[in-house]
């Protein structure tokens, strides 16, 4: 793993705390424990991918950390700051910590560039023209150069999944999440999206990842966490994780995956 790019060096005094330190969080839906005491720490440059069964939380976690979803107790900071509750400061947060989701949220009526301008433009009063050249060359990076000026509709799902990544890249972020970024794809383009997140990884880009491709979380994580029942079971290096689970959960789990 390389060093976090200069792009996203922090000041000197916060560049050994966690970019991202979870608490003592818990999340309830009703009488609906989802997140139970979560303490999850992740260093710059760090790739964590979260890996366990169906309604675990996983989903909760990743949106707990840009504020989609507000916590009951316990404290979240990212980048060495609480997370702001409204207005700018959440807007910015947002822009900092940016979301792939499993149904890539494009914006439908808007071409692939305009969708990859918009938030520079909007959030980061970036010109216009400039936030162009750097959606175009985003698109390039992730390999659908040629896409930029079609709607989301005509590209396929694994296209435009990787616009949804260039679209979060434009923001600058400080961190990635993924929330399932591939189940939603037919299985021949699996591959072409975890290659641009291995590269990403490859880069020093933090990220949390969440999702069943084990091939990936294998190759691209530093580290493995398996959660279950709202919990975090399980903590460490994926050969170590994946040869020798601790929990009964996780090698049942595993179990089933495999
Ligand atoms: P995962 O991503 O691991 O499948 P989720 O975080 O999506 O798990 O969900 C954890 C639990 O919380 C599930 O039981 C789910 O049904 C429930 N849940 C998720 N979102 C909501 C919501 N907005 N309202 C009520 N229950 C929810
Ligand atoms: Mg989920």
């Amino acid at each position: 793993m390389s060093a976090p790019s200069a792009a996203h060096a922090p000041r000197a005094s916060a560049s050994e705390a966690p970019l991202i330190a979870m608490h003592g969080v818990n999340k309830w839906f009703g009488s609906l424990h989802v997140l139970r005491d979560v303490d999850l720490d992740v260093s710059r440059g760090e790739v964590v991918v979260v890996v366990g069964p169906s309604g675990s939380g996983k989903s909760t976690l990743c949106r707990v950390i840009n504020r989609l979803e507000p916590i009951d107790s316990g404290d979240i900071h990212v980048d060495g700051r609480p997370l702001p509750v409204e207005g700018r400061a959440l807007a910015r947060l947002r822009a900092e910590v940016g979301m792939v989701f499993q149904q890539f949220n494009l914006f439908a009526h808007m071409s692939v560039l305009d969708n990859v301008t918009l938030g520079p433009v909007k959030v980061r009063g970036v010109p216009r023209e400039q936030a162009r050249r750097r959606a175009r060359e985003l698109l390039g990076r992730v390999g659908i150069a040629d896409q930029a000026d079609k709607m989301p509709a005509r590209l396929s799902g694994g296209q435009q999944q990787r616009a949804a990544i260039a679209r979060a890249l434009a923001m600058d972020p400080k961190v990635l999440l993924f929330d399932e970024p591939t189940s939603a794809l037919d299985p021949e383009m699996i591959n072409e999206v975890l290659d641009v997140m291995t590269a990403l990884a490859g880069e020093g880009m933090t990220m949390v990842v969440v999702t069943h491709e084990m091939g990936f979380a294998r190759r691209a994580a530093d580290r493995v966490v398996f959660m279950a029942d709202g919990q975090l079971l399980e903590q460490a290096p994926p050969a170590e994780f994946f040869d020798h689970p601790r929990t009964d959960r996780a090698r049942d789990f595993l179990s089933k995956v495999l």
